[in-house]
């Protein structure tokens, strides 16, 4: 019986390939292993092989053709067999028609300069358009300002602590004598002010007008700004991106409101001293970032997390591993205990934790709430003109369109992915389709990262999440016990995780938890865009002695070829 050639898949987002060359034609006889044909995505060129010995005894797709993945390129059987209904070929469907503007006509309002919006303004400018930006408080928005750089600024600086105690494994014998905490948060605050007025120059690189003041809308097209004196000014656009982020969430836990030493992740970020000890509600990023940080400066730190784990969205194996690390360096982590209550106590509060059916009480010098952040869309007028949000959380599809025509929303304001770098990649998306280009956001390369001792860094599937959604997949694990570097640089602590499709070997998902995690993730993600086969990692060649060998190494490990650790 004949047997199928399909479209494989060679990646999670491949939907289609186009048949670009065939190798073999009809009537040449085939072993197993032969490449049959070659297929283009958007992305790269691959090669099918065959999988059954015979004849090629039928080309169903033609050169040029595009296929769906598992759509039927052809067939192999016995000379002279007949295929009896080949399976026919499902035309991919046409990109929609857009209408482009002219360039320089198109006027285009960018509600919110953080790293969604600041970047939409740039790419719009780039192409042509009239930009304007409101802005009702700082340039560069959460992140610059009060998120990613001064939590990143104020790690660095807990680093060197412990570099400094690292280093007696050395015989470099230091001590930090002292830490002037005013310095590290003039230190902090100068990077951010430095990033801040860059974010100024590049707007006036790209003449793009910037006004101070808070935007909402007045009709589908127009916005009313109120400035900073209280003046109100209408303003029409052709184009409005929403962009206004989001603000940290505060649970409603009796005391958490009225007490003064109950902090979100701002006031977190700007203590005027140090705090002898912090309760962390919550074990997510910003929990487990800024207790990494205040660890090192020497703070007695308790985390308490609702859920079983910490860090919901990491791959559940190496957060396990995470922790260990963690409290080996003396945070106390509390899982599945539920803050019920803060009071007012002498160290600052009394916080009772409900763990394992038992009230528990922490007294802490100061209390981080960090339980998630909500939308800042409230003074925006969204249902006032029709644009379609859930609580606040914009609705948008895939070109960052909402429900009103001409507006489109980006970033933290939609509620789902909280990250610079995916606002930053709406920006651009939205920008694109503003303009009158074809632009779609795809979250697939979309690395998180979490900037522990050691980093840790995640893209793709997680292995609960292959699970969850009944992906075959195999798994390639690597010790960093086993890679020099890492062994220089921090005693080999950490692992580095591939899962990969069971019959194609394409990267599906990557997770890091060791030293440069963060910055490794990019050839990961890199791999999961290109649609990488496991092969494709193994064929790279890495340099030595670094990290990124143990890359490789991981991957090796999936085909049970690693050359630096027993392959099980
Ligand atoms: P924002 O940066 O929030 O910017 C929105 C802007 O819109 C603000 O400046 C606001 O003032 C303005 N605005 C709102 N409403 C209006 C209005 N009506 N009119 C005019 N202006 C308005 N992400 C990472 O990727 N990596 C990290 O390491 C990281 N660390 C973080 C650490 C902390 C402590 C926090 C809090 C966040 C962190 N994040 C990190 C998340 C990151 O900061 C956000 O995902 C990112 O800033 C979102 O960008 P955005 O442009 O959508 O919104
Ligand atoms: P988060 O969603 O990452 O974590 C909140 C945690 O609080 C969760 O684990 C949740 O289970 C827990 N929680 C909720 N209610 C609780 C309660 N009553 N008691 C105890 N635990 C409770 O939110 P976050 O840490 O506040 O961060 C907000 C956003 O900022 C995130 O979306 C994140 O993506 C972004 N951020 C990113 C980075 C980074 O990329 N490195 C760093 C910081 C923040």
């Amino acid at each position: 019986m004949a047997v199928e050639v399909k479209m494989p898949q060679l990646g999670l987002t491949m939907e289609e390939g186009t048949v670009s060359k065939w190798i073999k034609q009809e009537g040449d006889a085939v072993k197993v292993g032969d490449v049959l044909l070659e297929i283009t995505t958007d992305k790269l060129t691959s090669e099918v092989t065959a999988e059954a010995e015979g004849v090629l005894i039928q080309i169903v797709a033609k050169e040029g053709d595009d296929v769906p993945v598992k759509g039927t390129l052809a067939y192999i059987g016995a000379a002279g067999e007949k295929v009896g209904s080949a399976v026919p070929v499902t035309p991919a469907p046409a990109p929609a028609a857009t209408e482009k503007k002219p360039a320089g006509e198109t006027t285009v309002a960018v509600i919110g300069g953080g790293p969604g919006g600041y970047v939409a303004a740039i790419r719009a400018a780039q192409l042509g358009g009239k930009v304007t930006l409101i802005e009702k408080n700082k340039l560069g928005g959460t992140c610059l300002n009060v998120g990613c750089i001064p939590t990143k600024a104020i790690l660095h600086a807990a680093e060197a602590i412990s570099e400094v105690q690292e280093m007696a494994a050395y015989g470099i014998n230091a001590q930090v004598v002292s830490v002037d905490w005013s310095k590290v948060q003039a230190k902090k605050s100068a990077i951010t002010n430095q990033l801040v007025s860059g974010v100024t120059g590049l707007m006036k690189a790209n003449k793009i007008k910037v006004v101070e003041g808070t935007a909402a809308f007045a009709a589908k097209d127009t916005l009313t700004v109120t400035k900073k004196d209280g003046t109100k000014e209408n303003m029409t656009f052709d184009k409005i991106i929403i962009a206004a982020g989001s603000i940290p969430a505060i649970p409603p836990i009796p005391g958490v409101k009225e007490n003064a030493n109950c902090v979100d992740s701002t006031g977190a970020l700007s203590f005027e001293q140090l705090p002898k000890s912090l309760l962390v509600i919550g074990g997510g990023v910003i929990g487990i970032e800024l207790a990494t940080a205040y660890t090192k400066f020497g703070v007695d730190v308790t985390v308490v997390e609702a859920a079983p784990k910490l860090l919901p969205m990491m791959d559940g194996e190496l957060t396990a591993q995470m922790r260990k690390m963690m409290e080996a360096k003396g945070v106390k982590i509390m899982t599945e205990a539920k803050v019920q209550s803060v009071e007012a106590a002498p160290a600052g509060a009394k916080v009772n934790v409900e763990v394992g059916g038992k009230i528990q009480a922490f007294e802490a010098e100061k209390v981080l709430v960090a339980v998630g952040r909500r939308t800042d869309t409230e003074a925006l007028n969204l249902d006032a003109v029709g644009i379609a949000n859930d609580r606040g959380r914009i609705t948008v599809n895939d070109k960052m369109e909402t429900s009103v025509p001409n507006v489109y929303a980006i970033g933290d304001c939609l509620g789902k992915v909280m990250l610079a770098h995916v606002a930053s990649a709406h920006g651009e998306v939205a920008a694109e389709n503003a303009l009158g280009e074809e632009a779609v956001y795809d979250g697939a390369t979309n690395p998180s990262c979490v900037y522990t001792d050691p980093e840790f860094a995640g893209v793709g599937l997680t292995e609960e999440k292959a699970k969850e959604m009944g992906v075959d997949y195999i798994v390639g694990k690597f010790p960093l016990m086993a890679n020099g570097k890492s062994l220089i640089m921090n005693g080999g602590v950490g692992t580095i995780k591939f899962i990969l499709g069971k019959e194609y070997k394409e990267v599906l998902g990557v997770h890091i938890l060791g030293p440069r995690a963060t910055d490794l993730i990019g050839e990961c993600a890199l791999a999961i865009g290109l649609e990488a086969t496991v092969e494709d990692i193994i064929a790279t060649i890495h340099a030595h002695p670094t990290v990124t060998e143990a890359v490789r190494e991981a991957a090796l490990a999936a085909e049970k070829r690693a050359i630096h650790i027993p392959n099980k």
